[in-house]
């Protein structure tokens, strides 16, 4: 399908793009252009002008400070996968990025465009979620902080504003905390039918889902159980409850909650609970 006519915008700064933003109702950002653009194809979105943020190399990196690791929205999903210092110290973003689609996706689609789009079943949203991750958004009335668990609101919902920009993310060093993604889909670069993501933390974990309901989940009665001393099968027994999982052509939604909690048991496991 051909999209529905729009204008189109080169930003040549955050500040540029925000300003852009704001000549249109309903101008939308593009990045890689690997989610946006499959939807305006179909004409489930129709923006009248795109202001392309691609060109911004400056919000393409993946560095140290303190104790977090600061990731650029703009940063290729290929970047976050292969990045030695995410490898060192928060592993589990750099395999989750790894898991994102195929090469030509993973080569185009950005981590900034992942989270913005606010997909339940996009992979990088349940990690951060995890990780109880910041993300770095500025607007015309200048930065703040959401934490990742305010962030997602609904079905491609989130907290950004018509204006925001989402320029950076910041996930914590991990130290010896042990993490891991595991994601069951039917063929290797296709969408998680279901994943899970597992942090260890101080005495339990944190476990989130993805698929698994209208925005990324913590998996808290999973949580809670570890917490209260489950071992890891006990634990993930729970790890389905409050999920409302679509059924598609993929899984039923009773199939994706025996998935959570197969997929959860392992992840425990796997990060020695
Ligand atoms: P775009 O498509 O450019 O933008 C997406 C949305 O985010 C738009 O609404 C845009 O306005 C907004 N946006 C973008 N950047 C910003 C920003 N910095 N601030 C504010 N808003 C912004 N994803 C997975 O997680 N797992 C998969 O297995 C997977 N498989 C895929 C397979 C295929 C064939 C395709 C085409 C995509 C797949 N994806 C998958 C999606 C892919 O990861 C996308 O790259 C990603 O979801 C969006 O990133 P983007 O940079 O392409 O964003």
């Amino acid at each position: 399908m051909i999209p529905a006519k729009f204008d189109y915008e080169v930003a040549s700064s955050v500040d540029d793009a925000i300003r852009l933003l704001g000549q249109s109702d309903d101008a939308k950002l593009l990045a890689g252009g690997h989610s946006l653009l499959p939807l305006m194809k179909l004409r489930f979105a129709q923006p009248s002008l795109l202001v392309d943020i691609g060109r911004l190399g400056d919000l393409s990196y993946v560095r140290g400070d303190g104790n977090a690791v600061a990731i650029g929205a703009l940063t290729r999903h290929h970047d976050v996968a292969t990045s030695p210092l995410l490898r060192q110290e928060c592993a589990i973003v750099a395999d989750a990025a790894r898991q994102v689609g195929d090469p030509q996706v993973r080569h185009r689609g950005t981590i900034g465009g992942s989270v913005a789009h606010g997909d339940p079943a996009s992979d990088l949203p349940t990690v951060l979620l995890a990780l109880d991750a910041d993300l770095v958004v500025r607007g015309p009335g200048g930065e703040r902080t959401i934490p990742a668990r305010e962030f997602f609101t609904g079905f491609l919902e989130t907290a950004l504003g018509a204006q925001d920009v989402l320029t950076e993310i910041r996930v914590p060093k991990l130290g010896g905390n042990a993490s891991t993604y595991l994601k069951f889909n039917r063929r290797a670069q296709d969408w998680a039918t279901v994943a899970v993501a597992a942090v260890a933390s101080n005495g339990g974990a944190r476990i989130a889902l993805t698929n698994m309901g209208p925005t990324p989940l913590r998996a808290t009665a999973a949580e809670e159980a570890l917490a209260a001393g489950a071992g890891a099968a006990g634990a993930a027994e729970k790890a389905a409850e409050g999920t409302s999982p679509p059924s598609d052509t993929n899984a039923s939604a009773e199939f994706r909650k025996h998935l959570a909690r197969v997929l959860t048991r392992r992840a425990l496991e796997a990060i020695g609970k």
